[in-house]
């Protein structure tokens, strides 16, 4: 046979052999759309037919290979009723069966007194041995393509193994031969196979059912590499422009002074970071991860006014319009007295003041300005952005904030903050591109926050500590999975426990959920703002990064349900001011060991890094948020908690060939995992 040419592989399936507009559309539906498709779809299990079994040794229910005689075909005149071919050995007999097969062609596949070769699932009825509609009947030239054990992929309606073997060995067994992207002493080094070897083996061996195989290991190497490749060319992309922008540092004492509190040593270090950012000659390209309550927006503000000072303009970019207000009313305080404008900008925004702030914007008579995604449309252009900051960014992926990049202009420095914090390996995955800086600490008059568990049941001892806290003007955040009832999820719906705490404390509570609109939900949240309202019950739509100092205790029914990076960021929105917040997790009866794990855990540890790791290892990567959020959940194979050690590994591959990448080298691993697209992309 002949070796497939190189560039089919990456051509439609429908290049093949065999594989017509019908049979492609089929294997489009299990996302199989071009030849390298087929490579990356590995078994996930195998069919023993290699050995001949006797007709008396034959075991119902499983599948069998057999070498009979055939002795009769039974056509029934009768509709619906099964023809029947009848077959031999020197052990015994059998009868095949088959439905709406027609005649003429069962005569071709069954020549009466020939030996053939039948393969498929062995029943047993009427006293009788039957394989119905068998896989494979062939003559015994051919027995050696049935007599194997035979990989087992998972296929969709309109494609058997019969019709996918054809496809799939045609590409395994005639794949070409690659140059290799991985460094030969390296490959040796790691023991891995070369690529093509590897491919081979997962497919012809157990290997790809095992992700601890060495084979398995080397392709889920490949698509970290892939992945963290792109990471490194979007960076040097980034970095490779120039800044031409004069930069003065220093942090206005008059400030810092005004500050009612000290910054910590976390906030500090992350501000020389972004100084020396903002003096370097390239861009930053800097995300600050930091716990919620660490006080980055602070430190944005700090960097902010250094910018200023230096001439240029900056622009604020929170996910909602409350967290928005929130940090335009900071900044408001902060740069009281100074000569500095700053203005606020949403999609709310008054059409006469919008256009002045557009205009004010690109005449350079605005320093600031702070708002949502509306910031970045088209129509609004600044005279000089120096700096753009986005808060709460881990929607974001990696083409958003290039785009982002792109749009400031080379002269502007990217700026990211983000409360979710997530573990190393997946760090790595989602921001490889970027510097990062850690708040580690929190400020240290912060009180830990305590937290307690409950079963559901006892609720009712809840009443007195809740009407206490409002006695004390301290305000509750009530939180429950589901925002109606369910006739198939047994969780609390915050509508009902809207309605019950409603009755209990008239006139003190408030509904918000995620099916609300935007307005009615900035409406109550002003509402609890302004203390009318006292409770707040809501699904988990509460917003990340809203600082209501005066909400110091929260409830949260079902907790099991969510997991331990999200419940530490919930309960995060309480204790924020000076008092002590509380967190009070209900439960229903009869936990698990691991949930049990789980909230020992919370009640421990106040760490959001640790609580992010711990959380991964007890639910799987899949599950974390942030990472679903970003919808950046793209290794199909490699998995960060399995394969840590092969991240920390490629993480060091790709830094050593970073300054030298090889581009035609490694356009074959990009397009395989398709990558290709991302890194062609040009950046202003
Ligand atoms: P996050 O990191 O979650 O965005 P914020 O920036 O909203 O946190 O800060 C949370 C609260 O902590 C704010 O009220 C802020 O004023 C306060 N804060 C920030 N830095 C300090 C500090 N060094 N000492 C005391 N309080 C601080
Ligand atoms: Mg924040």
């Amino acid at each position: 046979m002949n070796l497939l040419k190189k560039d089919i592989i990456f051509s439609d399936v429908n290049k093949l052999k065999g594989v017509g507009k019908q049979l492609s559309k089929y294997l489009k539906n299990r996302k199989i759309e071009k030849v390298k498709d087929i490579l990356l779809n590995l078994p996930y299990s195998e069919t023993d037919r290699s050995k001949i079994v006797n007709l008396n040794k034959l075991e119902v229910g499983k599948i069998q290979t057999i070498r009979v005689l055939v002795k009769k075909l039974n056509f029934p005149r009768i509709r619906n009723l099964p023809n029947k071919i009848i077959c031999e050995d020197s052990t015994g007999k059998i009868e095949i069966t088959y439905f709406n097969s027609r005649e003429g062609y069962l005569r071709k596949l069954f020549p009466v007194n020939e030996w053939i070769i039948i393969s498929g699932k062995v029943s047993f009825f009427n006293k009788k041995y039957q394989i119905t509609n068998p896989d494979y009947v062939t003559s015994i030239e051919k027995e050696k393509y049935v007599k194997q054990v035979i990989p087992k992929y998972s296929l969709t309606k309109g494609i058997n193994e019969k019709k996918y073997r054809i496809i799939s060995e045609q590409v395994i067994n005639n794949l070409p031969d690659i140059e290799e992207w991985l460094e030969s002493h390296f490959i040796k080094k790691n023991n891995f196979l070369n690529w093509k070897e590897n491919i081979i083996a997962l497919h012809k061996t157990k290997d790809g059912q095992n992700n601890l195989s060495k084979t398995y290991k080397r392709l889920a190497f490949d698509e970290i590499c892939a992945n963290f490749l792109v990471l490194s060319e979007n960076r040097k992309k980034i970095k490779r422009k120039k800044k031409n922008k004069f930069f003065k540092s220093l942090i206005s004492k008059k400030i810092l002074n005004k500050l009612p509190f000290e910054l910590t040593k976390s906030q500090i270090n992350v501000l020389n970071e972004i100084d020396k950012d903002l003096k370097s000659n390239t861009r930053m390209f800097r995300i600050i991860q930091g716990d919620v309550g660490s006080g980055k927006t602070i430190v944005s503000l700090l960097a902010i006014s250094n910018v200023i000072e230096s001439k240029y303009q900056c622009a604020l970019m929170a996910p909602t319009e409350i967290l928005a207000r929130q940090h335009f009313n900071l900044a408001k305080k902060v740069f009281l007295n100074t000569k500095i404008k700053i203005e606020f900008l949403t999609g709310k925004t008054e059409i006469k003041t919008k256009k002045k702030i557009i205009n004010d914007l690109e005449n350079g008579n605005l320093d600031i300005v702070i708002g949502t995604h509306s910031l970045f449309q088209k129509k609004i252009k600044f005279k000089n952005l120096g700096l753009a900051i986005i808060d709460e960014q881990h929607k974001f992926g990696v083409k958003q904030r290039t785009e982002l990049a792109t749009k400031g202009g080379s002269n502007c420095d990217v700026l990211l903050m983000s409360a979710t914090p997530i573990p190393r390996t997946m760090m790595m995955s989602l921001y490889g591109d970027m510097d990062i800086s850690k708040i580690l600490e929190k400020p240290s008059k912060r009180k830990k926050i305590i937290t307690l568990s409950k079963p559901e049941k006892k609720i009712d001892q809840l009443w007195a500590f809740i009407e206490k806290q409002i006695c004390d003007n301290n305000q509750v955040f009530w939180v429950c999975p589901l925002i109606k009832e369910s006739p198939f999820l047994d969780y609390s719906s915050a509508k009902k426990k809207f309605d019950i705490l409603n009755k209990k404390f008239p006139n003190k509570v408030g509904l918000i959920h995620g099916s609300l609109d935007k307005n009615k939900k900035e409406i109550i949240l002003k509402k609890f703002l302004k203390k009318e309202i006292f409770i707040l019950v809501s699904t988990t739509v509460i917003e990340v990064g809203i600082d209501f100092p005066n909400a110091n205790l929260i409830i949260i029914e079902n907790a099991n349900k969510f997991g331990l990076a999200q419940l530490h960021q919930l309960r995060g929105r309480v204790g924020r001011g000076e008092k002590q917040g509380t967190c009070i997790l209900l439960f229903k009866e009869g936990l698990s060991k691991n949930a049990i794990k789980r909230i020992k855990i919370l009640k421990e540890s106040d760490d959001g890094f640790f609580i992010a790791e711990e959380d991964m290892r007890l639910r799987g990567y899949g599950d974390i948020i942030g990472y679903q959020q970003s919808g950046l959940k793209n290794f199909r194979f490699a998995d960060p908690i399995v394969h840590e050690d092969l991240f920390i590994l490629a993480e060091k591959y790709i830094k050593k060939i970073h300054n030298n990448v090889n581009h035609n080298k490694y356009t074959f691993l990009l397009k395989l995992f398709d990558k290709a697209e991302i890194i062609n992309e040009n950046i202003d």
